[in-house]
């Protein structure tokens, strides 16, 4: 274990709005993470990024790797760090989020949200900057309500496969509230909910990419259970909408410290899913049922009451019109990979 790492972003030659903000983005090449980094350089923003590549992606921020703005660090937040200069925001976008990547090795994932959050707790804390994680709907586990509400105190196994990411996250949210309560820290805690859209890794494991990926190469989608398990999905872009609005927002009354769920109410059978990626990308392909993980939730849905009162947030995206621009990036994703094969061959 070395000491506590120091960060320089080379920003010196910047030439930003007045209203430009220096914002860190652990996780920034992952799903979730890049898409922001995207989001927030085309803004005017300053971007520092901390990744340790688990499961970011190179291809995710590579058109930004040389961009004036943007600054790439290789670090997992799980070891101490230190920024020079100023830092307006962080987004704790760092965990693995898809079940068979945050079950390899659960002990890192569960390090990664608690003591990873906490190392980010402090940074902010140093820095006087803003600062989110991104929590998850696993907080609520196999939910015996519906839809979700903050409030809902969950239904989580602390010993099942699963409980290194919901306990984790559980674990995260604790530390934020009272870092908040005894240290007076600006904190927001979003429970994201099931997203999916572009930059997503077709490698993943996660329920669209399979299914899409499946569909587009002719092979059998693997229906988990008998398939009647629910999930919301919710597009990337309303996501980052919520995501930077919570970030922006100001409450007086103080109830944007606590939890908001952030998610499409919009609510499908994972046979639904099935049939809808069957139909928008014309594939043939077959259903084959595969036996339902441990533990996997068999309803998810959130009320969105919260975000909406005190975000003015909703998604306006639909799982169809969000599934256009989805399929043809695993498309392009398929595509590369042939070129690239080809290329070898040759
Ligand atoms: N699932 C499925 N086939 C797959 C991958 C996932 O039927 O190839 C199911 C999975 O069992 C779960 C739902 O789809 O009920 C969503 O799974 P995902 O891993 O995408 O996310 P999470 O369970 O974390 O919501």
């Amino acid at each position: 274990m070395g000491g506590t790492r120091i960060f320089r972003p080379n920003f010196e030659k910047l030439e930003t709005g007045a209203t430009a903000k220096t914002v860190v983005i652990a996780g920034g090449a992952g799903f979730i993470g890049s898409n922001l980094s995207h989001r927030l350089i085309a803004e005017g923003n300053r971007v520092i990024c901390i990744d340790n590549m688990e499961t970011g992606r190179h291809e995710n921020i590579a058109g930004l790797l040389t961009h004036p703005n943007f600054a790439f660090f290789l670090h997992d937040i799980l070891d101490p760090f230190r920024i020079k200069g100023p830092v307006d925001r962080i987004y704790n976008m760092a965990c693995p989020g898809s079940p068979p990547k945050y079950q390899r090795d659960p002990i890192h994932t569960f390090k990664t949200s608690v003591f990873g959050g906490l190392n980010l707790l402090e940074v902010a804390e140093e820095k006087g900057a803003r600062i989110l994680q991104s929590s998850t709907s696993e907080v609520y586990g196999d939910p015996d309500i519906s839809p979700q509400t903050e409030t809902y105190r969950g239904l989580v196994n602390t010993v099942g496969p699963r409980s290194c990411y919901d306990e984790g996250k559980r674990g995260v949210e604790t530390l934020f509230h009272e870092m908040h309560e005894r240290r007076g820290v600006d904190t927001r805690i979003a429970r994201i909910f099931n997203t999916y859209g572009p930059r997503m890794d077709p490698e993943d494991g996660r329920v669209v990419s399979n299914f899409v990926m499946q569909a587009l190469m002719g092979k059998d989608l693997t229906v988990y259970g008998n398939g009647g398990q629910t999930r919301s999905f919710c597009y990337i872009d309303d996501l980052l909408n919520g995501l930077t609005a919570l970030m922006e927002g100001d409450d007086p009354l103080g109830t944007i410290f606590a939890p908001v769920n952030l998610g499409n109410p919009g609510e499908f059978t994972i046979l639904e899913l099935a049939e809808t990626v069957l139909l928008m990308t014309g594939s043939q392909s077959d259903l084959v049922y595969r036996d339902l993980p441990i533990d996997d939730p068999h309803q998810r849905c959130p009320d969105i009451s919260r975000a909406k009162s005190i975000l003015d947030w909703e998604p306006k995206i639909p799982l169809k019109d969000g599934l256009i621009p989805t399929i043809a990036y695993f498309k392009g994703e398929i595509s590369g990979r042939q070129t690239f094969a080809a290329r070898s061959v040759a």
